[in-house]
């Protein structure tokens, strides 16, 4: 990657009391990366993020900003734009107001903050809105001020916690666009904590993911979902079929295979459904099973089926091969390319 580091942890390590939030996080940020911190509840995104931000200070390791050790800084020092969970705006000043709270701190001119604050106004597309109050605005608006506020005073990072999070799902999706357009016009690197796989995946150029205060994984979307480097990972990312390993038969559930080629130094095989399908003759991994349950779902049908070690595993069929989709007690093979699987 031909791209300059902005920011780096080194072996950074969060405690509260002897509680360890995060544990030897190590990693680089690059200038105008969309980096995602992904996991579940209570992994450590959002302590990792205020870390960042110089709102909280690490237990051990360092942060350092352009090659400068910053982990003594404050948040202020730093200069980071953060955009909250909630959408933390001020109640009693209006649209405008808020926009400009940053830019009146820093003590710009008025005509400057002015000409800023309208063209903050435009970009988030809240023309028309300027002298409402917060309460006034629906959730969408009110993210929308959060974003143009903290971006108002062109900070090089951006911090996102869950930005999204009250939104509804056809919201989410438009704020998710515009965040994508937002970051494309800017240039500013974004980092993005969310505990939403699709949103990671669909907005950032890199994905962090995060378990129990560690970092599991760090790769683009297709690295992290295609390849995953753990079991979490793989079983986080969305739907995953996992295989024991049967050494005696050199395959799975008594069925001789190929296998991927690091396989022997593992227990299991992973298999994501979209890689799986109904054998055809010819096809060379064939692995019988009986199906259990078939879902219609419009476009795609989702069949459950077990193999003869009793494994479950799933697949989709596409609705628009016209195709039957075989009936539960079905005895059938399915088949998947060896270069899909990977051992875990
Ligand atoms: P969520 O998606 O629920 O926000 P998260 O991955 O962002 O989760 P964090 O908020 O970083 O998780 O919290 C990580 C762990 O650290 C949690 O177990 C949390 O209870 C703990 N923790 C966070 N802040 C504090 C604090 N100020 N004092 C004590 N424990 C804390």
């Amino acid at each position: 990657m031909a791209s300059t580091t902005q920011i780096e942890a080194r072996s950074v390590g969060k405690k509260f009391g002897k509680f360890h939030a995060l544990r030897d996080i190590s990693l680089e940020i690059a200038e105008g990366e969309f980096l995602s911190l992904l996991g579940p509840s209570g992994s450590g995104k959002t302590t990792f993020l205020t870390l960042l931000g110089g709102y909280e200070d690490v237990t051990s390791g360092a942060l350092l900003l352009e090659g400068q050790d910053m982990t003594g800084w404050s948040a202020n020092q730093r200069g980071f734009g953060m955009v909250f969970q909630g959408y933390a705006l001020f109640p009693h000043l209006t649209v405008a107001e808020n926009i400009a709270f940053p830019l009146k701190v820093q003590k710009r001119g008025k005509a400057q903050i002015a000409d800023r604050v309208a063209q903050m106004i435009d970009m988030v597309g809240l023309s028309g809105h300027e002298n409402k109050r917060p309460r006034a605005l629906s959730g969408g608006q009110q993210q929308r001020v959060a974003l143009a506020r903290a971006l108002a005073y062109e900070p090089t990072v951006l911090l996102l916690d869950e930005p999204f999070s009250a939104l509804d799902k056809n919201l989410r999706g438009q704020m998710q666009e515009e965040l994508r357009r937002l970051h494309r016009d800017l240039g500013t690197t974004f980092v993005f904590v969310t505990h939403d796989q699709e949103e990671a995946l669909a907005l950032s150029s890199r994905v962090a993911i995060f378990n129990h205060g560690e970092m599991q994984q760090l790769g683009t979307p297709e690295e992290v979902y295609e390849r995953p480097a753990n079991r979490f990972t793989a079983e986080f990312l969305g739907d995953i079929n996992i295989l024991s390993l049967d050494p005696a038969a050199g395959g799975i559930a008594g069925t001789r295979l190929d296998l991927p080629p690091n396989a022997d130094a593992f227990r299991h095989v992973a298999i994501r459904p979209e890689h799986m399908r109904l054998a055809e003759e010819g096809d060379g991994n064939q692995l019988p099973a009986r199906v259990c349950d078939s879902v219609y779902l419009g476009s795609k049908s989702r069949l459950l089926l077990e193999t003869r070690a009793g494994e479950e595993l799933m697949l989709y069929l596409d609705n628009g091969t016209g195709v039957p989709t075989p009936a539960p007690g079905t005895d059938l093979s399915i088949a998947w390319d060896t270069g899909d699987s990977f051992a875990l």
